[in-house]
């Protein structure tokens, strides 16, 4: 006999129960708190939206389409983070944050990503107790990079490379590009030469991703492996990790991973989610070092925020912005023309004054309006204007973004950098079109208080292409391309006498 015994499992599958978050309980999770996004893909609108609801947009643009929970509440604190730090990036074009991917690209927000901005709410990550400096990348493609490869100068030793091992089954992608549309795209940006006969890798980064080209016939003959991809196509070239090889008059790229690889990768976080890792798991995976802290407890006042010189901080009008307490920029107006930001020593203002007023009476054009902003740290002055970290100021019409005043005595001191920058903005109209080299070496040849002899006549000299000085690789580079610059104004200077005639 035979005894069957039938046992009946009643298998209930207990769903977490899935609320809908509205906009709503994001608000209300978010303390008021909001971003003034500037909407720079259309009509340039401002609007304050709450933090979280913010978040919740972003993440919908920046995740992937069936991410799990675990991918979306780890990028939720990725982009909360960059969105609290970067806060002031904007400022003086009047809100916090843009809405390209400049910053970070807003979506409609979905059931799903609604629910881990709320799961979130608040949290973001920290570096010594304030809100870290961080990126995130598509995907690293199995290792990420470090910071300080892709941006010179940057100082985030949480942002270092790592190794990711979910990337083993990643197809690697492909890119054919027929060298001269690769000739005729860098030569837009000012590269000069006849014809490019080769790309070739000229040297890796400790990531292995590719750190610089040689450009084989074309002067410059080396591109940073970024810019280059910037120019080509960032799209197709997706990211620096590709090995190249000339097939006839074509370039054939073979990559991996999408994006520059700083930080989470977002692929990556929703591998290591789906494998049971947890959000601080994740999360202390890409950014070792950073611990995660609730807003309420960390000071969102920068540690670089510009000292205010005035009481009536220049963003008064936003004043729901998500750093309310920190007064970014001010100015205050002199009679000479020149309003300085961001500093408050009288010092600094007298030299400025009396630069434009020298470089004015050198020049022989009137005292104009200029505005000088003077920034605190070397990350502060890289990431408003873009520009790596050996450079000075940055001049744009006339605006001056000056690199701390501390470095710059190390460099060629503040006089001789504020008395550069003025000719720059004073020259900018008169030099509209005209080679870098002009601009360049006449800001060098005029910021001298003893010009520099004219090389002779017969020597060779080859001035620098426009690429040289806009897109060096190095500050050895800049260096000697600007030197050149300013032999060649040198020389045609002495022939003419006339600066605005020099091209
Ligand atoms: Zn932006
Ligand atoms: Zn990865």
């Amino acid at each position: 006999m035979k005894a069957f015994f039938a046992i009946l499992f009643s298998v209930v599958v207990i769903a977490a129960p899935q609320v809908e978050v509205t906009d709503v309980d994001l608000e209300r999770a978010g303390s008021g708190r909001t971003i003034a996004l500037g909407a720079l893909s259309t009509d340039k609108h401002v609007t304050n939206v709450p933090l979280e609801t913010y978040v919740s947009r972003v993440l919908a643009g920046e995740a992937e389409r069936d991410a799990p929970p675990g991918e979306l509440e780890a990028l939720a604190i990725a982009i909360r983070t960059f969105a609290i730090f970067n806060a002031g990036r904007h400022a003086r074009d009047g809100f916090d944050l843009c809405d390209t991917t400049h910053c970070q690209v807003p979506r409609p927000s979905t059931a799903a990503t609604r629910r881990a901005a709320l799961a979130t709410a608040g949290r973001i990550l920290t570096w010594h107790g304030a809100p870290a400096e961080i990126f995130y990348s598509a995907s690293c493609g199995g290792r990420s990079e470090s910071a300080d490869a892709v941006w010179p100068g940057a100082r985030l030793p949480y942002l270092k490379s790592v190794k990711d091992d979910v990337h083993d089954a990643d197809e690697p992608w492909t890119f054919d590009v027929p060298l001269a549309d690769v000739q005729r795209a860098l030569r837009q940006r000012g590269f000069e030469g006849s014809r490019l006969k080769d790309v070739r890798v000229g040297s890796h980064t400790s990531s292995g991703r590719v750190a610089t080209l040689r450009l084989s016939g074309f002067e410059p003959d080396v591109i940073a492996a970024d810019q280059f991809r910037a120019i080509i196509s960032s799209r197709d070239l997706k990211s620096t990790a590709f090995t190249v090889d000339r097939k006839g008059g074509h370039l054939h790229f073979t990559g991996r991973g999408y994006g520059h690889g700083v930080g989470m990768c977002v692929i990556g976080a929703g591998r290591r989610s789906r494998r049971g890792e947890s959000v601080k798991e994740i999360l202390d995976h890409y950014y070792p070092g950073l611990e995660i802290s609730t807003l309420d407890t960390v000071p969102v006042r920068r540690p670089d925020t510009r000292v205010a010189t005035s009481p009536a901080p220049r963003r008064e009008s936003t004043s729901t912005a998500v750093a309310p307490a920190a007064p970014t920029t001010s100015r205050t107006a002199v009679r000479s023309g020149v309003t300085l930001r961001g500093a408050d020593q009288a010092e600094l203002q007298q030299i400025a004054v009396r630069a434009e007023q020298a470089m004015a009476k050198v020049l022989g054009v009137a005292v104009a309006p200029v505005t000088v902003d003077v920034h605190e740290t070397v990350e502060d002055f890289r990431q408003v204007t873009g520009k790596p970290w050996w450079v000075s100021a940055s001049v744009n019409g006339t605006e001056i973004d000056l690199a701390p005043p501390a470095l710059l005595t190390q460099r060629d001191g503040v006089e001789m950098t504020l008395r550069n920058a003025m000719v720059q903005a004073m020259a900018a109209s008169a030099y509209a079109g005209r080679p870098e080299w002009v601009k360049i070496g006449a800001a060098r040849y005029f910021a001298r208080p003893t010009p520099l002899p004219a090389p002779d006549g017969k020597a060779r000299l080859k001035c620098p292409a426009d690429a040289e000085l806009t897109l060096a690789i190095s500050a050895t580079a800049q260096r000697e391309a600007e030197a050149r610059a300013e032999q060649c104004f040198a020389r045609t200077y002495a022939m003419t006498g006339d600066w605005r005639a020099v091209r």
